[in-house]
């Protein structure tokens, strides 16, 4: 099915042969009609299918000419992410009139005040900055028509729910919405009953699935090795490019400064750091000047970071939703690329849940020759290998480092 057969108009069809896409994406070929139709979309696919395209073109062909407004938002969880979307539907309009500006917080009002003044097609924002606007009278959403709230799971995990539904508030009834969302947990189902008018489902493959093309290994160590492991396993694997993820941002800053001592071209991407500084690390990443990014979860959701060849998860995600949205960056387009995770005894439970989550058991790998402290980490059935949280009195639980178990007998 070629993208000419959508119903999309002319200029975005020469928008899209600009950008070298050949065939729609499952996404595209069945949102884009809905979204076309007048149907208000659910989209649930994983990251790298083209769903920015998927709610872009469509919308973009329906606003048609430049005219007042915005009238469509998109909203975003991260400035990364907004800024991404935002150059991607800018590319997509190249040969309409249509005009597409970005808000988001960290950065100063002058240039976006510029932006919304001279006239906005299409305005892509983060919920905090955009709320600010309105309070200051640079901007209003009375003629939205159309309105996508993109990566509402991650907008829930960050908070924003609140400030989003008081920018919905503000948007006129009479409007088309589109949500993406890897899950739906209740509070979205809450808010897709309160915010959208019969909405059609697109899933696009199992919902959990990562994509197909990356080859999944684990890698058993000491907490104390993490490190050593990570600098052997990058000599060894001929790299391209590398995103490391961990856990916190001082853990990220620890494992960007060992690996820069190692001579690693490396560059670290955290919300402490200034948007300058983040916007920095991501062009020399995409450039080619870093090879490895470290990150932390947070800050690299969503990113289009192509020819990544390989992820490696510094510390094992906590959320198994995480672990997809993680080598999401990897295997992109096709590519095929590898998924590396760090795993100590105590993250046995998160890897089982990982393991269930995808539908698939990950490898052990041992890295031939590296000096092991304990080798039983690899036999997770031998007893000194249980994890302690499972070696706990059934029905206990640790919970902010408290004991809320049955009181513990003195030996
Ligand atoms: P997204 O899921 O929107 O972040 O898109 C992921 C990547 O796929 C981006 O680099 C897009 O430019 C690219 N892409 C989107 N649609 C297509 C398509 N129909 N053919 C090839 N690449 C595409």
């Amino acid at each position: 099915m070629a993208f000419s057969k959508l119903g999309l108009g002319k200029p975005l069809l020469d928008g899209v042969r600009a950008m070298g896409y050949v065939e729609p994406t499952p996404i595209q070929l069945r949102a884009i009609p809905l979204v076309l139709a007048g149907q208000d979309v659910i989209g649930s696919a994983q990251t790298g299918t083209g769903k920015t395209a998927a709610f872009g073109l469509p919308i973009l062909s329906l606003l048609g000419a430049h005219a007042p407004g915005p009238r469509a938002l998109i909203l975003e969880p991260t400035r990364e992410l907004a800024a991404q979307v935002e150059t991607a539907v800018r590319d997509l309009a190249r040969f309409t009139n249509l005009r597409v500006a970005v808000v988001y917080g960290g950065v100063g009002y002058g240039l976006q005040d510029q932006a919304l003044r001279t006239g906005v097609d299409v305005l892509v924002a983060t919920p905090g900055r955009l709320l600010d606007h309105l309070s200051r009278g640079t901007c209003r959403l009375d003629k939205i028509k159309f309105l996508v709230l993109d990566e509402a799971d991650r907008m829930l995990d960050m908070g924003f729910l609140p400030d989003v539904r008081r920018l919905v508030e503000r948007c006129p009834r009479e409007r088309h919405t589109s949500l993406f969302s890897a899950t739906i947990p209740p509070q979205i189902e809450t808010l897709i009953q309160w915010a959208m008018h019969a909405p059609q489902t697109v899933e696009i493959g199992v919902r959990r699935a990562p994509a197909e093309t990356v080859r999944h290994a684990l890698y058993p160590v000491a907490e104390a090795q993490k490190s050593a492991l990570l600098l052997d396993l990058l000599q060894r694997v001929n790299y391209d490019s590398v995103i490391v993820f961990c856990r916190t941002k001082n853990r990220a800053d620890r494992v960007s400064h060992s690996l820069r001592h190692h001579n690693h071209a490396v560059t670290v991407l955290h919300s402490n750091r200034t948007q300058r500084e983040r916007e920095q690390a991501l062009r020399g990443f995409r450039d080619g000047k870093y090879e490895v990014l470290v990150a932390t979860d947070i800050a690299a959701r969503g990113l289009d970071i192509l020819d990544v060849s390989h992820v490696v998860n510094y510390d094992v995600p906590q959320h198994p939703e995480d672990y997809v949205h993680r080598i999401g960056r990897t295997g992109r387009a096709q590519a095929t690329g590898d998924a590396l995770t760090l795993m100590v005894a105590e993250d046995a439970q998160h890897v089982h849940a990982i393991e269930r989550f995808i539908g698939r058991k990950i490898e052990r790998v041992r890295l031939e020759g590296f000096p092991y402290q304990y080798t039983a980490l690899f036999d997770e059935s031998k007893p000194g290998q249980v994890p302690l949280h499972q070696r706990r009195a059934r029905g206990a639980r640790i919970s902010g480092g408290y004991y809320y178990g049955p009181a513990r007998r003195r030996r």
